[in-house]
């Protein structure tokens, strides 16, 4: 599939709830190396639906993070571009039309279950085995009565209802992936407070925004399924989809604070300087023999799909040495 132009269309689409770190910083990198390798374009997409834990300066401070580390884009908040606004906060009109549609399609249902259910399935991105047990489809099989019971006493969230037939597809990184028909269950597409959910708006912007390669991190590998159904289900073309391994601490667990300074400006204003940083990257992910000190630009000719490993890559014990000492 080819975008607007017959180009290859990656994206960007950081979520500001907090600074960019080392995980986001080796996503963003590989995703900048898959389409610039492809002499593609680049639309960053600020994915700040969520406002009540998104901060605007954390948007800023990524979006320069991002680029201290030598990661451009062409289209975006700053750039501007003809798929805008690039900013999530600023689609509700979109959101709201792919909602009718999928409405007047008979395809969501009302959900009256408790906050606490909801959180615990309801919108989390990062993958089925973090968003708790699968939502037991309770609310799906409501009678028209009940549902007006419940519908005078709560303001309901809007479900989808999972096709009842498997998915399967071809990863870019993870390979042939085949899921049971329902995986992950029933999904929130609008919360009870009138947030939309995570899955419904990356669907929306992907299409409209000619996105044709989404290369992500592996924690979103389990939301593809619900998101290749929402796009047929809109009919809209679905992107290829490519899953990134996750950058882990020298411990083997994921990324937090007590890993150190893992926030990309914490370790800029450290001295630390971005061709390390990339360089260490670039190593983990089989893309340098040794973990020196290189421009992103000097990885373009060495990216391959194939040369990254599955899964998950490890921090050395001595990463934060390895850094601040490569000049
Ligand atoms: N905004 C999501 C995140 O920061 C990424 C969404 C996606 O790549 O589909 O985790």
């Amino acid at each position: 599939m080819e975008g607007r132009g017959g180009n290859v269309r990656g994206r960007f689409a950081p979520t500001p709830s907090g600074l960019l770190h080392l995980g986001n910083a080796g996503t963003a990198l590989l995703a900048w190396l898959q389409v610039r390798s492809r002499g593609g374009e680049i639309v960053l997409r600020m994915e700040d639906l969520d406002q009540p834990r998104c901060k605007p300066e954390w948007a800023a401070r990524t979006l320069d993070d991002m680029r201290w580390l030598g990661l451009d884009w062409d289209e975006g908040p700053d750039a501007g571009g003809p798929c805008g606004p690039y900013e999530q906060s600023k689609r509700g009109d979109r959101y709201a039309e792919a909602l009718d549609k999928l409405e007047r399609a008979g395809l969501l249902y009302r959900c009256y279950c408790s906050r606490a259910d909801l959180l615990s399935v309801g919108n989390a991105p990062h993958g089925l085995q973090s968003e708790g047990p699968a939502y037991p489809g309770t609310c799906r099989k409501l009678s028209e009565g009940e549902r007006m019971a419940r519908e005078a006493e709560k303001t309901p969230s809007l479900r989808f209802a999972m096709p009842d037939r498997p998915v399967a597809f071809l990863d870019g990184m993870a390979g042939p992936m085949a899921y049971p028909a329902g995986a992950g269950g029933d999904f929130v597409v609008k919360r009870a407070d009138g947030i939309v959910g995570y899955q419904l708006a990356v669907v929306v912007d992907d299409a409209a925004m000619g996105i044709t390669d989404v290369l992500r991190g592996w924690d979103l590998l389990d939301s593809t399924p619900r998101q290749l159904l929402l796009a047929e289900a809109l009919g809209e073309p679905a992107p290829r989809y490519a899953h990134a391994p996750l950058v882990l601490g020298p411990d083997g667990k994921r990324l937090a604070k007590r890993h150190g300074d893992i926030a990309v400006s914490a370790l800029r204003e450290s001295g630390v300087k971005p061709e390390a940083i990339v360089g260490l990257l670039g190593w983990l992910y089989g893309l340098l023999g040794k973990s020196e000190p290189v421009p992103a630009s000097a990885l373009i000719s060495s990216f391959h799909t194939a040369r990254i490993p599955r899964g998950s890559v490890q921090l050395p014990g001595d990463w934060l040495k390895q850094v601040r000492t490569m000049g």
